[in-house]
């Protein structure tokens, strides 16, 4: 069974002597167990937060200990009575090939409903932080400007066609013009932002002419301060995440034009998706149904590989190198 373990806390950009692999003989599943070899890795930006020693809404991953991940796993022998054999099963069973479970927390998943990388992305965590995130904190309303950075990523692939779903103007902000392109084309955005190469601020002023409604943050930093300056009246500015925050040395850059929630009388809010579990039930027969009736396209990064190719496969996130949900499919 090889693991990647956590050997040492990064300091800023994780590096590959921050892990550790290991082969561990394969557990025995004992009573009210199941063993499950893993098929599909899911790789999150969240995962870099889980390495520093800092409290946060998860405790973090402790040195040597295999490093957390949601994954999709086969049963592949159980003495667990709600798990048999050849069932696929959705955890946080970390990067191993095999995980001896109790099945708490765990989830089973139909492959015939839809591929199994699916529901670490689009009917996943990314689907469910994307439809929580903008229709209860976000309370987005019909007819609304909804502006999204980390556009072409799993979450921000997600906001912006549930905002085009509900009858919403959406501009997407990613890095190049490939991931630009994609936003304007297949998924449907009506107008899109490559902060590589534009001015972010005077493209905001071009594309939300009336200012934002919603402005559903993935990536914090610059670009959250020039969506600041754009906000409508009553706007709801949707604190998700701040990848480029992240991997910092220094102090989190906070938002310097924050006067304008007061200005515009918005308001800017965190959440943490966990909070809505008992609903993701109910939003994933939602998003099942949009991808169903091709309103929604599912757009993923399937790298194949093994858990060694963990490391490697995380700083693809950092860089851009990702186009909707990442996924290390084991090989
Ligand atoms: P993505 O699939 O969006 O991958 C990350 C993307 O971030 C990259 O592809 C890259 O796209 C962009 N990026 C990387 N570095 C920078 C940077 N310095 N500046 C701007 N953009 C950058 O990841 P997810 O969809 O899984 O996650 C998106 C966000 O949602 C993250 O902040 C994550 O932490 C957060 N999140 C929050 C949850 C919650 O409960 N609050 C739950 C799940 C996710 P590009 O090429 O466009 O730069």
């Amino acid at each position: 069974n090889r693991q990647v373990r956590l050997a040492r806390r990064p300091v800023g950009e994780v590096r590959d002597e921050d892990w550790e692999q290991v082969v561990e003989p394969v557990g025995v599943p004992g009573p009210g167990q199941f063993l499950g070899r893993t098929r599909y890795v899911s790789l999150d930006p969240a995962m870099r937060g889980w390495l520093d020693d800092r409290p946060s809404y998860l405790p973090p991953v402790g040195i040597g200990e295999v490093m957390r991940a949601g994954s999709v796993v086969e049963v592949v022998a159980s003495e667990h009575p709600e798990f048999r054999p050849g069932d696929h099963v959705v955890g946080a069973f970390g990067v191993q090939d095999y995980v001896v479970s109790d099945g708490k927390g765990a989830l089973r998943v139909d492959p015939s409903l839809a591929p199994l990388s699916t529901y670490l992305g689009a009917l996943g965590m990314p689907g469910m932080t994307a439809y929580f995130g903008l229709l209860e904190v976000g309370a987005l309303k019909e007819g609304e400007t909804v502006v999204v950075s980390g556009a072409a990523g799993a979450v921000g692939t997600m906001v912006g066609q549930i905002a085009r779903v509900k009858g919403c103007r959406v501009v997407g902000i990613a890095g190049g013009a490939e991931k630009c392109a994609l936003l304007t084309g297949e998924l449907g955005f009506d107008a899109a932002i490559d902060y590589r190469s534009e001015d972010v601020r005077k493209a905001l002023r071009t594309h939300a002419p009336d200012g934002i409604d919603v402005y559903f943050d993935n990536v914090g930093g610059a670009i959250l301060d020039a969506a600041l300056t754009r906000l409508a009246m009553r706007a709801r500015v949707v604190v998700c995440g701040a990848i480029s925050q992240y991997n910092n040395e220094t102090a989190v850059q906070g938002p310097s034009n924050y006067l304008s929630l007061l200005v515009r009388r918005a308001r800017m809010e965190g959440f943490v998706v966990f909070d809505y579990a008992r609903r993701y039930t109910e939003a994933s027969r939602e998003i099942a149904g949009w991808i169903a009736d091709g309103r929604i396209r599912v757009k993923e990064h399937v790298v194949e590989g093994t858990v060694g190719d963990f490391p490697a496969t995380l700083q693809m996130l950092f860089r851009g190198e990702n186009t909707g949900k990442l996924v290390l499919r084991l090989t």
